[in-house]
């Protein structure tokens, strides 16, 4: 069983054990932090949202907001392991009983990983209706061939949540969503509007990689300018049984999107510690470094970007909770979501670059972690949701102005 969760200062605790020399090390390898993912679950930390009948903590979305900004706070990068926290919620809200007792409890204790997310192809980016993976019903079980890109922990992952088109696209006009960016709500409309004919036909499995390795599942890592452990992955006829469709088939879009907002809110709150940890380190340099003797601090050209980033990352910190609370209470939050990772995302922006920038020529160094933090924040700009495609959904359905794609 997974121990209790012990508050923000159990996670600091835990991410003293892991201080920059073990990232640096991991991220000059592209290795996977095994050694982290295992602690925060053995302390219960990545089981925070399954609930205790299952063998977790049963903790609130602002429970797991404030381990991962805690994570990042502290220098750490929760990449490895972050996705398991939002995606087990499909399963949550949308698998049938047995699923959950199949599954839950082997992930509250570790014994099984479920890290990656499927949903991404080269093919179709952002427009997720047009996926090309399919999953062919064949008796008791469902054949799936096809690639996704970008399924990040594919490698270290037992478990994934797949979606594959299990009828043909249908066309649809109008104010219809096949993208991500939408209300994500879960209450089966695509958009919070009407539902969506596009995004019919998709449906959502839980793939046991472990034996699909042995017959048909091939991965294949892409390095990228961070130590995220991204990958493709290709299916060549992989058999999933029947029993693995999570609800209904032909649904999983909407019960993706139910997810997404939760993935949103913890993203963010990633952002929010990354952006703390860039000011904390900026604002400490600022006073220690002497240039024309005195501290660079004393000049405000130094001090005012990293004032300004700490007011924006307050401000996006104000969404985080906001979009938290009304997650919480089961109140509509698409626009929350989406506005507080895009807040978050350009706090942490700002204040990488502040950081950087008053550090001077040692904020290049690998030894001092900024340089690191830097490329590793910069992926929240693009996913798990680009910037353009939140304001796109704040324009058209928070502003009513005309659809642009
Ligand atoms: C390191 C990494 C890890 C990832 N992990 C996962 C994962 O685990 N699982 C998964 O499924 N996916 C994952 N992704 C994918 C990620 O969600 C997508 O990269 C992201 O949603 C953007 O999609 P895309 O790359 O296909 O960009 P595209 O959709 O091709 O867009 C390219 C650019 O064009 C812009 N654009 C596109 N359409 C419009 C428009 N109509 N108006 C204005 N601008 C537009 C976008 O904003 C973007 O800047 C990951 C990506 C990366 C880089």
């Amino acid at each position: 069983m997974s121990a209790p969760v012990s508050g923000r200062d159990g996670v600091r605790r835990l991410c003293a054990d892991f201080p920059g020399e073990y990232w640096r090390k991991l991220d000059s390898a592209r290795a996977y932090p095994a050694e982290f993912v295992k602690a925060a679950t053995a302390a219960g930390y990545l089981s925070a949202l399954i609930p205790e009948e299952y063998g977790g903590s049963g903790l609130p979305l602002s429970a797991a907001a404030a381990i991962l900004e805690e994570i990042q706070r502290a220098g750490c990068n929760g990449a490895g392991c972050h996705a398991q926290m939002y995606i087990m919620g499909a399963l949550l809200r949308h698998g049938n009983a047995e699923q959950k007792r199949k599954y839950l409890p082997q992930i509250a204790s570790g014994a099984l990983r479920l890290q990656a997310f499927g949903v991404t192809e080269p093919s179709s980016g952002t427009d997720t209706s047009s996926i090309k993976t399919v999953a062919h019903r064949d008796g008791d079980h469902y054949v799936v061939n096809g690639q996704k890109i970008w399924t990040s922990r594919a490698e270290h992952s037992d478990l994934m949540l797949l979606l594959a088109r299990t009828a043909p696209k249908m066309d649809a006009k109008g104010d219809v969503q096949g993208d991500r960016q939408g209300d994500g709500q879960g209450d089966g409309k695509a958009d919070g509007k009407g539902e969506s004919k596009r995004t019919d036909g998709l449906s959502v499995f839980i793939l046991d990689m472990r034996e699909a390795r042995r017959a048909g599942l091939a991965i294949r890592p892409i390095r990228t300018m961070m130590n995220h452990a991204t990958t493709e992955v290709f299916f060549d006829n992989v058999r999933i049984p029947a029993e693995n469709l999570v609800g209904e088939e032909g649904k999983g879009f909407r019960y993706i999107l139910s997810g997404m907002n939760a993935e949103r809110i913890l993203i963010a709150a990633e952002c929010i510690g990354d952006a703390k940890w860039f000011i904390a380190k900026a604002a400490s340099y600022a006073g220690e470094r002497v240039v024309f003797g005195r501290p660079i601090g004393r000049n405000q050209g130094v001090q005012f970007p990293i004032a300004k980033a700490y007011a924006q990352m307050r401000a996006a910190e104000l969404m985080v909770r906001d979009a938290a609370a009304l997650f919480e209470a089961g109140k509509p939050c698409g626009a929350e979501a989406n506005m507080a990772k895009l807040l978050a995302a350009d706090a942490s922006w700002a204040a990488g670059e502040a950081c950087v920038q008053t550090h001077g020529g040692f904020g290049f160094a690998e030894e001092y972690d900024i340089e690191r933090k830097f490329r590793e924040t910069r992926l929240y700009q693009v996913a798990p949701i680009s910037t353009n495609l939140i304001l796109s959904f704040l324009a058209e359905h928070v502003l009513g102005m005309p659809r642009s794609y």
